[in-house]
């Protein structure tokens, strides 16, 4: 069975993925926590098109990024979950809300991202990277 496997709260989208993760990472852009109604969100990046959705197709929002470029943010139309963002600045990859993971035990974030928004009483280790906005490009 694959390591990545999910879904949303209410169970109407579900997902898979064969393909290994890319990248565990800690996001605290002001979008990330619009978005998640919490301080960051957990993000695990697989190669684009390798995610497999079963149930409901996921809806929506075409937000935009700091590069400018769309990123595409899908969520669950029932309950509302967000499931994945695909932003067009990085087209190789498609970045899983790591919350909706069914088994979260191997996750270890590699880096943290947008630590310029970050809430002042999250603890960011030091044991990882910490970037003020955006990851290099690639
Ligand atoms: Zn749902
Ligand atoms: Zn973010």
């Amino acid at each position: 069975m694959s390591k990545i496997r999910g879904g949303c709260l209410c169970g109407a989208v579900r997902y898979s993925t064969e393909a290994e993760p890319l990248l565990t990472a800690v996001c605290h852009c002001k979008n990330c926590q619009r978005q998640s109604g919490t301080a960051f969100s957990v993000v695990v990046a697989v190669p684009k098109g390798s995610l497999v959705f079963e149930g409901r197709e996921p809806g929506n929002y075409r937000d935009t990024g700091e590069s400018g470029l769309p990123v595409d943010r899908r969520f669950c139309t029932t309950c509302g979950s967000p499931i994945i963002s695909q932003p067009a600045a990085m087209p190789m990859m498609d970045v899983i809300k790591a919350g909706t993971l069914d088994d979260t035990s191997w996750l270890q974030p590699q880096i943290n991202v947008w630590c310029d928004s970050a809430q002042p009483w999250v603890p960011l280790s030091d044991a990882i990277p910490r970037i003020p906005r955006n990851p290099p490009a690639g």
